[in-house]
C-alpha cells in the first residue's frame, strides 16, 4: 500500500460511541432527545450566544434564516461568488435572485465594492434597497467566512444598516473563529449578523455526519426557526398548523456525536492553527506558491489551509497538479469554480468580479485533518515543492 495523506477526515478520538450508543439504548434516535438540546447549549456557551437550533444541515440553517427574513419570489440577495455552492442555492429555494459581489483577499464578501454597489447601483427609499435596473428590492445578503477566515463584519455590518438589509452569516467553516481586536473583539464568527448558520458535514471542523445549527441576534427568532424546522406544530397533540414547517431538526443520533465533538473542539482548534504554523515554516521563502494567512486581528479556526499557486511561474492546469500529487499520496483540491459560472446561475447579475476569478485558478487546498503527523506535512510541502520545481516554466 502506498501512502495517502487525506485533505480532511474526521476526528472521534472522544466519546462519540459512548454517547450514540447510549441515545440508542434510551431508544431516542430521532428529532427529539437529550442530546439535541444538549448540543444546543454547548453551542450557545461557546459561542455567547443566546440561542441555538440544530438542524439537519449547514444549507437548512441558510435556507431558515432567509425564510425568517421573509425572502421571496422576485426579491435579489447579495452574495458571494467564491464559495461552496450551498451557501446560494437557498436564495433559489425561496425564488429569490442572487447578485455576485467579489471577494477581498480573505476570500471572503469584499465590503468596499458591496458599498459601492449599493451606493451606485441602487436606490434606497422608504427603508428598501431597490436595484434601479428593475427595481426589484434586495432584502439581505449572505457572507461566507471561507475557509476559517472571517470577514471585515465591521464594515459589513456599517453598509447593512445604512441600507436595511439582513445578514446572514455563513459561518460552516468557521466555528471558532472570532476577532480578537478591534469594535468586535471577542465576538465570534456566526454572531455578528442577523442570523449565523453553522455545519457539521463529515469535512468541517466537528461533524455529526450531517447536520447543522442557527443562530440570531434575536433569541425568539431562534425559537421560532426551530418550531418551523420540526414542521411549524401549533398544536403537536392534535396536528393542528398555522404555518409551512419543513422537516429539518437534526436527529438525537446525530446530536450524540455533535456532544462528543464539542468536548473536543477546542483541541481540534488548536491542532489546526499548530500545523499552519508548521506549513508556514516550511513554505516561507518559497517562491512558487505561498501559504496565505488568515486576516489579521482574528483568531482563526484555521480549518482549511490554501496555497497560492505563483502562475507567473506556473502554467500547469489544477487537475494537472491535483492528478500529480494524487500519484505522490498527497490528497489536494481546487478552491470552488466560481458559483456564477455554474449552469443555474448563467447570466445572474455580477458586479466587479475581479479577485474571485484570480483566486479560483490559484487556490490550491492542502492536507488539513486534525490526525496529520509532522512527518505527513513536511512530506507534503516537499511533494508540491518538488512538483512545482518540475513544473516551473524558468526551470
Ligand atoms: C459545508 C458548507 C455549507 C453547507 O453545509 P451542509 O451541512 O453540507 O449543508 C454551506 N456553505 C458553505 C460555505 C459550506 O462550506
Amino acid at each position: 500500500m502506498g501512502r495517502f495523506i487525506p485533505l480532511s477526515i474526521p476526528n472521534f478520538e472522544g466519546n462519540e460511541r459512548k454517547y450514540v450508543d447510549d441515545a440508542i439504548d434510551q431508544g431516542w434516535v430521532s428529532t427529539g432527545g437529550a442530546y439535541i438540546t444538549k448540543l444546543e447549549q454547548q453551542l450557545a456557551e461557546f459561542l455567547h450566544t443566546e440561542n441555538v437550533a440544530a438542524c439537519q444541515s449547514g444549507t437548512s440553517a441558510l435556507h431558515l434564516s432567509l425564510v425568517e427574513i421573509g425572502v421571496g419570489p422576485g426579491d435579489m440577495v447579495i452574495v458571494p461568488p467564491l464559495t461552496f455552492i450551498a451557501a446560494v442555492n437557498p436564495v433559489r429555494y425561496q425564488f429569490a435572485e442572487p447578485v455576485f459581489i467579489d471577494c477581498d483577499d480573505s476570500f471572503c464578501m469584499d465590503p468596499v465594492k458591496l458599498s459601492e454597489f449599493c451606493e451606485n447601483e441602487c436606490e434606497f427609499i422608504d427603508g428598501r434597497l431597490i436595484y434601479k435596473a428593475d427595481r426589484r428590492q434586495i432584502k439581505a445578503v449572505i457572507v461566507v467566512h471561507v475557509f476559517g477566515n472571517m470577514a471585515d463584519m465591521a464594515a459589513i455590518m456599517k453598509i447593512a444598516h445604512r441600507y436595511g438589509l439582513k445578514v446572514v452569516e455563513d459561518a460552516t467553516e468557521a466555528l471558532g473563529t472570532k476577532y480578537t481586536e478591534g469594535e468586535l473583539a471577542g465576538k465570534y464568527a456566526g454572531t455578528v449578523g442577523d442570523f449565523g448558520a453553522f455545519s457539521f458535514n463529515g469535512n468541517k471542523i466537528i461533524t455529526t455526519g450531517g447536520g447543522g445549527a442557527v443562530t440570531a441576534n434575536d433569541p425568539a427568532v431562534v425559537d421560532h426557526i426551530r418550531f418551523l424546522s420540526t414542521q411549524a406544530k401549533t398544536d403537536p397533540h392534535y396536528y393542528i398548523h398555522d404555518e409551512i414547517g419543513y422537516n429539518y431538526r437534526m436527529t438525537n443520533i446525530q446530536a450524540a456525536l455533535g456532544v462528543a465533538q464539542m468536548e473536543e473542539l477546542p483541541e481540534f482548534i488548536r491542532r489546526k492553527q499548530a500545523n499552519f504554523d508548521k506549513y508556514a515554516r516550511l513554505f516561507e521563502g518559497f517562491d512558487l506558491c505561498k501559504l496565505i494567512p488568515f486576516r489579521a486581528g482574528t483568531s482563526s479556526n484555521k480549518w482549511f489551509y490554501s496555497l497560492e499557486i505563483n502562475r507567473d511561474r506556473i502554467t500547469a492546469s489544477m487537475r494537472e497538479i491535483i492528478t500529480a500529487l494524487q500519484d505522490k499520496g498527497v490528497q489536494t483540491r481546487a478552491i470552488w469554480g466560481l458559483i456564477n459560472e455554474q449552469r443555474p446561475y448563467f447570466g445572474s447579475l455580477t458586479y466587479k468580479l475581479e479577485k474571485a476569478p484570480y483566486y479560483a485558478a490559484r487556490i490550491l487546498n492542502i492536507p488539513s485533518s486534525t490526525q496529520i503527523t509532522d512527518e505527513e506535512i513536511e512530506y507534503t510541502a516537499d511533494a508540491v515543492k518538488q512538483l512545482f520545481k518540475e513544473l516551473d516554466n524558468e526551470k
